[in-house]
């Protein structure tokens, strides 16, 4: 079932979540615990991310260093097929414009058609850690946007070339992303309300915002949205802090702010244990007042915040 289905016919607020796949030559096996620690609050859908590869400099010994392209974390592919076939959930595996060519999309596009894949989250993806602003792939794209039309073409059909598909089964549908707090790259919110406005005309079935601690900044945006004429779906996406070193790290990665109250709370920690309890307290009160507005769908974000997330899903589900 395609997650737009499943949002819209959840009678209560869905359970979801985000996992990472394994970092290259790790195994699987965690992200089989981590599914399993979360599988009694019945999630609706999982999504697996995608990570560009990067450069890496290897110390040779004798003076020299050579340069190595490395993918820390391959594998979403296959991550999200495994996961399909022993939980029997849908899959949301990423698809990003980063680091990949329009004809490495178009394989990948292929692979997740004969797993029975059609569900996506299409992105733009970070930029590389060795470059100080985004650059596209020769032969890639700039935008999610771009990358929405290659999708929108093979679901009718086209491949990049042009040349016609002769089997295209189930057409894929997918989400984008959304920043109640703006992306950090566009001048202001009304100019990344109109782009994602774009991204929706260009149809993405639902948006999953980047996380937030203060509701209030979701609600105003998405008020924002609608007054845009923007009516999909905007699911909120939700991480409890876990470290006091997270008051600074959060606002650097993600480009939030945390609110004063909660900056408070957890400076007043002696150790990470208490901040651990403060993230899940806050969390909690954020997950309340979703779902007291009847929001579809809530999505987990848990690199390294499963646990916190089982005792938050333990008092909301
Ligand atoms: P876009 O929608 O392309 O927007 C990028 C910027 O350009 C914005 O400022 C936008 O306002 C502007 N813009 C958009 N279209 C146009 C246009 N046509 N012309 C001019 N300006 C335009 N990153 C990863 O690498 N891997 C992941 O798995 C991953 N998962 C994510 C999941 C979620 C839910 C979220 C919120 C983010 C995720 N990211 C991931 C991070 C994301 O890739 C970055 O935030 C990236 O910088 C922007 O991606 P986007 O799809 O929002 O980009």
């Amino acid at each position: 079932m395609r997650v737009i289905d499943l949002i819209k016919d959840n009678k209560k607020t869905a359970f979801s979540y985000e996992i990472l796949p394994p970092l290259k030559g790790t195994g699987i096996g965690k992200l089989h615990e981590t599914v399993e620690m979360l599988k009694e609050f019945d999630p609706k859908y999982i999504n697996i991310t995608t990570h560009r590869s990067e450069y890496v400099y290897q110390d040779m010994g004798n003076g020299m260093f050579q340069r190595n392209r490395l993918r820390r974390r391959p594998g979403t592919v296959a991550v999200a097929a495994a996961i399909q076939n022993k939980y029997d959930i849908t899959v949301v595996p990423h698809l990003l414009c980063s680091g990949f060519t329009k004809e490495e999309t178009e394989y990948v596009l292929l692979d997740l058609q004969f797993l029975g894949i059609t569900d996506l989250l299409v992105l733009r993806g970070d930029k590389a850690k060795h470059e100080s602003s985004f650059v596209p792939e020769e032969g890639g794209y700039r935008y999610a946007l771009e990358l929405q039309e290659q999708i929108n073409n093979f679901n009718k059909g086209i491949f990049v070339d042009g040349s016609p598909i002769k089997a295209v089964d189930t057409p894929f549908s997918y989400g984008v992303a959304c920043y109640p707090e703006k992306h950090e790259e566009c001048p202001n919110l009304d100019t990344d309300i109109y782009w994602l406005k774009k991204k929706v005309e260009a149809s993405a079935e639902y948006a999953v915002t980047q996380l937030f601690y203060d509701n209030q900044k979701f609600f105003d945006f998405v008020a924002k949205a609608r007054e845009a004429g923007i009516t999909i779906p905007i699911i909120p996406g939700i991480k409890p802090i876990k470290r006091a070193a997270q008051l600074s790290v959060v606002p650097k990665t993600f480009k939030v702010d945390l609110p004063e109250e909660l900056t408070k709370e957890v400076m007043k920690c002696k150790n990470d244990e208490a901040v651990k309890q403060v993230g899940i307290e806050w969390c909690v009160a954020q997950c309340k007042e979703l779902i007291a507005h009847g929001l579809p769908s809530i999505h987990f974000y848990s690199v390294a915040a499963v646990d916190s997330i089982k005792e938050v899903a333990k008092q909301i589900y």
